[in-house]
Formats: structure tokens, C-alpha cells, sequence
């Protein structure tokens, strides 16, 4: 007797609901990244290889250092959508409120996610929180399809799972992705040209906002904690476009003493803080706190009130997080 596990059967009907249907709208959370894009661009591929109509719609631009990936030209961005879908697929968002697009609810929604605590919105939810990138589902996805794998989608799956693992560092690496990672390779897709596009292609301002940010970096708890402070002034003085800072957030683990790093960004009276850990401390906890969300070493949450004691709070609530030996 075959036993089928309840992920086979979810990731089973969403890919028999894909096959029925004709016309269908990719989504993902807002300030997409490199797992949500590569992950929206690559399925969106796959339909259109089997002959179906796909929008791909976002919340935010695709910026400027993903806009090489093949086909990011057709992301629409839009605050709302009121279309006729057999489906809307959300890719790699932990709640459907954060894809900062309304409508998407009129229809079947399908949910695709690896976050840990994802709100199983969807009518159908394949939530693995083992898969080291989104695009690790949308790969066994393309093929459960049976649409080929061409260089275009391994370009996108390469990119999910470059930036989504931290450049081959983080503890969500298994055999499976290199796997994966292998066909990549395979299909003549070129990982040192895309890693040169993603992470040696950055603007001056950015280089110079990274230099202000590392410059006025604070050292806490016995150097275990860095914090680093953005704002609108700094990014004015070193003409950094807002969202042309990804990825500055792990810059100071390199430092053997540094465990955590929060990062702070006031805007619109609001604090947007990003938490970054080594593999032993669980940040996650603390986003949890103020609800928000993401992984155990790289998550987030946003607060209604940027005052230095929600600051010192959050550095607090960081230090209870730190095992001490
Ligand atoms: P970021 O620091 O914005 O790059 O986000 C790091 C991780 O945390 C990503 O996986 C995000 O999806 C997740 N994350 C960030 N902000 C939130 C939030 N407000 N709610 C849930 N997850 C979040
Ligand atoms: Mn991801």
C-alpha cells in the first residue's frame, strides 16, 4: 500500500488545479526579493510553456539589481487587482496581507511558502518549511507539470536560491538543493554570471550608504549585538535608492564576535526592523514578539512608534535571545 503524505497531496492539487485551469495571477510579498521573483518568473514560465495566460502583480517594483532576470519586465505592479482567474498563486508569503495587494481573495488561492509560521491562507497551502528557498517547491512544481526546464527558469531558480541561502551559507541548505542546483547547471545556465549580476552590479550610493551605516554601527552586549541605523537623511547624503540595500543587513556577522544584527529603518513614522543571526540564535522569537515574522537567523517585523525606548526594547528583547555560554 502507498501511503501519501498530506504535503504530496496539496502540492498534487495544486499542480492538477494549474492543469485544469487556462488564465492565472502570480503574486508574492511586497519589496520582492530574489526567492519571490525567481520563484514568480520561473512558474510563471512553466504555464506559459504549457499554453496559459499568466499576470505576474506586486506590490513593489522589481528592483533595479533583479531587473536582469529574464522576463522581470513583465512583473505589473499594482495596489489592487479585479480580474477573472481559475486561480491566483501566492508564492513565498507568510500572509496573504502581505502581498500588499488587494483583491487576490475573490478567487481559489493557492499558497506556496517555506516561512516558518505561514497563516495557511490559501484553499490550498503546500507549506514546507524544509525547502531552502520558495523556488525549491516551484522546481518539483515545473516538473509535476511536466514543463521542460529551460536556461531562462534555471537562471530565475538559481537566483531564489543563491540570494535565499545566502550565497550557499545558510543552515537551509540540503542535498536538495544542490540538486536542484546541479540541473540548474545542467541546462547551461551560468552561476558565476548571475552571481557577478545580483551582488557586483550595486550603484555608488549604495557603496557609500553602506559605508555611513557601517560607519555609525553600535556595538552592544559585549560586542554580541550590532545595530545599524538608516534614515532618509542618510540615504539623501549618499544618493542610495531606498531599496538598494539588500543584503548590507549580514555584514556585521562577519565579525566572529557578532551574533545578532538588528537593523532599523525609520520612515513614514514607521520603524521597519530587519534581525539577522548567527546559526545558534534564534531571532525569529523576537520578530514573533512584535508580530511580525521570516526565518530562525532572518526575519522581520514593522512598529507604529520609532521612540528610542521601542529601540532599546528591541535590543533587549535580542540580548534575551543570545544563549550565553
Ligand atoms: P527582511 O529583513 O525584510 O529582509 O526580511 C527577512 C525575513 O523576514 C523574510 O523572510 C521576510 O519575509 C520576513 N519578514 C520581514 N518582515 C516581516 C513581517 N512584518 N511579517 C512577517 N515576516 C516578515
Ligand atoms: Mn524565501
Amino acid at each position: 500500500m502507498t501511503t501519501v503524505t498530506p504535503l504530496l497531496t496539496d502540492a498534487v492539487r495544486i499542480r492538477d488545479t494549474l492543469l485544469a485551469g487556462n488564465r492565472f495571477l502570480l503574486t508574492s510579498h511586497a519589496r520582492p526579493d530574489g526567492d519571490s521573483l525567481g520563484s514568480q518568473l520561473c512558474l510563471a514560465a512553466a504555464l506559459r510553456q504549457l499554453g496559459k495566460e499568466v499576470r505576474i502583480v506586486n506590490a513593489d517594483p522589481v528592483p533595479e539589481s533583479y531587473a536582469f532576470l529574464p522576463d522581470a519586465s513583465t512583473v505589473e505592479v499594482a495596489e489592487s487587482v479585479q480580474d477573472t482567474l481559475d486561480a491566483v498563486v501566492v508564492l513565498e508569503c507568510s500572509s496573504l496581507d502581505r502581498t500588499g495587494v488587494g483583491g487576490l481573495d475573490a478567487g481559489t488561492v493557492l499558497n506556496i511558502d517555506h516561512h516558518l509560521g505561514n497563516a495557511m491562507y490559501g484553499a490550498v497551502n503546500w507549506h514546507d518549511v524544509s525547502a531552502c528557498a520558495c523556488a525549491e517547491l516551484v522546481s518539483n512544481l515545473v516538473d509535476a507539470l511536466g514543463a521542460e526546464l529551460t536556461p531562462a527558469m534555471a537562471t530565475h531558480l538559481y537566483v531564489a536560491i543563491l540570494t535565499d541561502t545566502g550565497s550557499f551559507r545558510h543552515a537551509n541548505i540540503t542535498d536538495r538543493t544542490f540538486e536542484i542546483c546541479r540541473r540548474i547547471a545542467a541546462t547551461g545556465a551560468n552561476p558565476a554570471m548571475i552571481a557577478a549580476q545580483v551582488y557586483n552590479n550595486g550603484s555608488i550610493g549604495r557603496l557609500r550608504a553602506t559605508g555611513m551605516l557601517l560607519g555609525q554601527m553600535r556595538l552592544e552586549h559585549s560586542n554580541q549585538i550590532a545595530v545599524l541605523t538608516l534614515t532618509d537623511a542618510m540615504l539623501a547624503e549618499a544618493a542610495c535608492a531606498p531599496d538598494d540595500l539588500e543584503g548590507v543587513v549580514n555584514m556585521p556577522l562577519a565579525a566572529r564576535d557578532v551574533q545578532a544584527v538588528i537593523f532599523l529603518k525609520e520612515s513614514d513614522g514607521q520603524l521597519r526592523v530587519s534581525l539577522r543571526s548567527k546559526d545558534a540564535v534564534d531571532i525569529r522569537q523576537v520578530a514573533v514578539s512584535y508580530g511580525g515574522g521570516g526565518h530562525r537567523n532572518a526575519s522581520g517585523f514593522t512598529v507604529d512608534d520609532p521612540t528610542a525606548t521601542t529601540r532599546q526594547d528591541v535590543i533587549d528583547r535580542v540580548a534575551g535571545v543570545i544563549p550565553q555560554p
